[in-house]
């Protein structure tokens, strides 16, 4: 099998510890209602710059030799992954240039540039923007991490299975948003190294979920890109993919698929029960078990992996929440 090891998940705990939060993993009372077993909630939400990815970028980051670091980063992510490598750049004085196209909005752009990368605006498409990644490694001997495909970077994203199992070693199944793969088989394989009892599930949209059709196919696949609520889980897992499709294949139990309306169930669930603003990718676990999506036989742990939403976006899903309520004659709780 291939597998980046417990050992070094564990050392990419010790390397990012202080410079990463240790989150916190809260009981939900409402959850644990629905659900009829112990529902916790492990907020990455929590994290400085708004997700997980911090984790698996910072422990890359300091993994690279000095000489590496002298040079720099180079990466085309403007989501999460961008704003987590420019941070962990950042805090280790180490130069990162964030690549992308002309179309990516002036929002993404400043947000970037607010934690100290360098922007290289060009092209017009995010395949532009990858050349010019190439070509910088090429030609100014820049080190590219990508967002998931990378073993300090499924390393990284595998400390929060070592908290969890730390915090609760009953634990029975953990639910993981799952796009590119790079959060869940780093999860996968510390939950499953220290908790062999325990099933890990992935949570994915049903439109456009990369990683769920390229294990159906039994390969990596190419998918349509369509726009969701969910629009850190978009996109592919890369057709010459390394590690991430194969930890999936053999480490998760299983991948279940949610709709829009389902999503923004768990958005909402998020906000007005548990009091947290969560991104559309961070509330698919919570979505997962509101539609009753998973079989649970005990204590269930949901990751909450970003909070990063456009904030009108936000306001918009939340207050039909308000006006069902409303409708229904019921009190908005
Ligand atoms: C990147 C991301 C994911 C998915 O992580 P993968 O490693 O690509 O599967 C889930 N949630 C959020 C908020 C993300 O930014």
């Amino acid at each position: 099998m291939i597998a980046v090891g417990l050992d070094r998940i564990a050392r990419a705990h010790e390397r990012i510890s202080g410079r990463v939060r240790y989150t916190p993993l809260v009981f939900s009372p409402g959850l644990s209602a629905v659900c009829g077993v112990p529902v916790h909630l492990k907020l990455e939400c929590h994290q400085p710059t708004g997700s997980f990815k911090l984790r698996g970028a910072t422990n890359a980051v300091l993994s690279l030799s000095d000489e590496a670091k002298k040079r720099g980063l180079v990466t085309a992510s403007t989501g999460n992954h961008g704003r987590a490598l420019a941070h962990a750049a950042k805090a280790e004085g180490v130069r990162a240039v964030i690549c992308m196209s002309a179309l990516v909005p002036a929002n993404k752009v400043d947000a970037v540039r607010a934690l100290g990368a360098e922007v290289r605006i060009v092209g017009r498409s995010q395949d532009d923007a990858q050349a010019e990644v190439d070509r910088l490694v090429r030609e100014e001997g820049l080190t590219a991490i990508p967002p998931f495909d990378h073993a300090e970077v499924i390393a990284g994203q595998g400390t929060i299975g070592l908290e969890i199992a730390d915090a609760r070693s009953d634990t029975e199944l953990v639910l993981v948003p799952l796009s590119g793969g790079g959060l869940a088989a780093g999860v996968a394989e510390a939950i499953k190294g220290r908790l062999p009892q325990a099933r890990v599930i992935g949570v994915s949209m049903e439109r456009g979920a990369a990683m769920y059709e390229s294990l159906r196919a039994g390969k990596p696949l190419p998918v349509e890109e369509l726009e969701t609520l969910a629009d850190s889980l978009g996109g592919g897992i890369g057709l010459e993919n390394r590690y991430t499709f194969a930890m999936c294949r053999d480490l998760l139990e299983d991948v279940v698929l949610l709709s829009e309306e389902e999503i923004a169930e768990g958005v909402r669930h998020a906000f007005a029960a548990e009091g947290e603003m969560v991104e559309g990718a961070g509330a698919v676990g919570i979505a997962a078990l509101l539609a009753k999506k998973v079989e649970l036989r005990g204590p269930t742990v949901v990751l909450v992996s970003g909070r990063n939403i456009d904030e009108a976006l936000h306001r918009r899903i939340v207050d039909i929440d308000g006006l069902k309520a409303m409708s229904a004659g019921g009190p908005v709780p």
